[in-house]
């Protein structure tokens, strides 16, 4: 449990730590998204959160580069780090603070820095963010929260092994029809990092799964030709593969990676799928369905256009590999910065 540094009020119910989630910083579409974290789980943010805001010009290349970013961005946080995330449900003890209530259009954004203080002191303990394009989480402001060791100490690591029994199914197509932006956010991570392992050289994508959310983005972004470097899945449950860059998972509770050769990390519950779904498509055979029956039970809809990584998780993951100081990784990042809804994003 977190509670309040000035009164000692409890803040939040008993939380386990969790690796931070990919889809952190994703700012998606205009709906209303859901929690960012799990019940009952936190993730620790490494890097400075919230403001002040301060400009790139502001900050300077040196100290942009001492705080992890090798390219430039639009505005750094310049708050503290180790902000501890949590879900909304799982606060307790807080109130709004009168007056911080900034949020461009249908909730809260965070932007002005704390806006919940701890009921019983009046503490600013925490940042809650619910407008539309963040997925909803609160933030503990670092300095004015401490952590409780729970009674049992921290839960054990879940094996690889065990791992799919205890994970949620995370298809890459919502029901409604529409991609699922976890796999837009979790996807340009990875191409992100698949770039940044490659020397600008060609990449090929064999059919399946993993080309039908990669290949597309490789080939905008990489010449084609020969040589080219293989892409293959790898991980716990797999046969050994040999190729030349291979995507594996990363342990969705202590982030680790799944230790190979040219490993691009891949958030788990993606990687899962794309290792081990079959996509089995219904098609029309003898004795096809009553239109009563197709009626009421449609198939499932397919999305209106091709997989899409997210441009803003790409850009913000390719700015902070050291490797983007390379000239052409440079000339890719400063292009595709400067061109948000270009292809293929
Ligand atoms: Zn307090
Ligand atoms: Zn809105």
């Amino acid at each position: 449990m977190f509670a309040c540094a000035g009164c000692g009020a409890v803040l939040t119910v008993p939380v386990s730590r969790v690796a931070l989630p990919v889809h952190a910083g994703q700012l998606y579409g205009h709906d209303l998204l859901g929690p960012l974290m799990e019940p009952g789980t936190y993730a620790v943010n490494p890097e400075p959160f919230g403001p002040p805001w301060r400009t790139w010009d502001e900050v300077g290349a040196a100290e942009a580069q001492a705080r992890g970013w090798y390219a430039p961005a639009h505005l750094l946080p310049g708050g503290p780090r180790g902000a501890v995330v949590i879900a909304p449900g799982d606060v307790r003890g807080t109130v709004f603070i009168p007056g911080c209530s900034a949020g461009y259009c249908c909730g809260l954004d965070g932007r002005d820095g704390p806006n919940l203080a701890c009921e019983r002191c009046g503490r600013e303990v925490a940042t809650r963010i619910d407008d539309c394009s963040y997925w909803q989480a609160v933030w503990l402001h670092p300095p004015a929260v401490h952590r409780l060791a729970g009674a049992d100490g921290p839960p054990a690591v879940t094996s690889w092994e065990a791992l799919p029994a205890q994970r949620p199914v995370l298809p890459p197509i919502h029901p409604d029809g529409w991609w699922n932006p976890i796999w837009a956010a979790a996807v340009a991570a990875a191409l992100a990092d698949l770039l940044a392992e490659t020397d600008g050289t060609p990449v090929t994508v064999p059919d399946g799964p993993v080309a039908d959310v990669f290949r597309r983005s490789i080939e905008t972004l990489l010449p084609a030709g020969t040589p080219a470097r293989t892409l293959a899945v790898a991980g716990p449950g797999l046969p050994d593969v040999t190729a030349d860059l291979v995507l594996v998972p990363r342990h969705p509770q202590n982030g680790e990676l799944w230790p190979a050769p040219g490993a691009v990390p891949l958030a788990y519950d993606v990687w899962r799928h794309l290792a081990f779904h079959r996509e089995r498509r219904p098609v029309p055979g003898a004795g096809a369905m009553p239109d009563e029956a197709r009626r009421d039970d449609p198939p499932p809809r397919q999305p209106p256009g091709p997989f899409r990584p997210d441009w803003g998780i790409f850009v913000a993951t390719l700015a902070r590999r050291p490797e983007v100081r390379r000239p052409w990784l440079r000339r890719l990042h400063d292009r595709v910065r400067s061109r948000p809804y270009r292809e293929p994003f």
